[in-house]
């Protein structure tokens, strides 16, 4: 598991950098986010959700049945949509109503 960080769009909030629980993420000398040892990541996610301007990226790999799709998420209001972007280019939305996530 790991994440990719689009050096293009990170504004350097450092939002990213105060919720991975394994301090994992860095901010580098230009003030854009990094991942050192990607492969420590164990993808809960976190820094996916607070990311402004959704600039990272999760690698839903082979191995969980995503064949090489990437994820990230997108806010508006109460509801956190998945956004899945398959590699042959076809997108998949999922939106979650955040006032319901201990409805069920
Ligand atoms: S997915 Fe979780 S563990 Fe991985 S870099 Fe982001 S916050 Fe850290
Ligand atoms: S949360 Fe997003 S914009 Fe902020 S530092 Fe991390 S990658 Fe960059």
């Amino acid at each position: 598991m790991s994440i990719a960080i689009n050096k293009q769009k990170c504004v350097g909030c450092g939002r990213c950098q105060n919720v991975c629980p394994g301090s994992l993420i860095k901010i580098d000398e230009s003030g854009k986010a990094y991942i050192k040892y990607p492969k420590d990541c164990w993808g809960c996610t976190s820094c996916i959700k607070e990311c402004p301007v959704h600039a990272i990226n999760f690698y839903l790999g082979a191995d969980i049945g995503g064949m090489g799709s990437m994820v990230h998420t997108e806010k508006s209001g109460d509801i956190l949509s998945w956004i899945i972007e398959k590699p042959q280019g076809d997108t998949i939305k999922i939106d979650i109503n955040q006032r319901e996530s201990n409805k069920y």
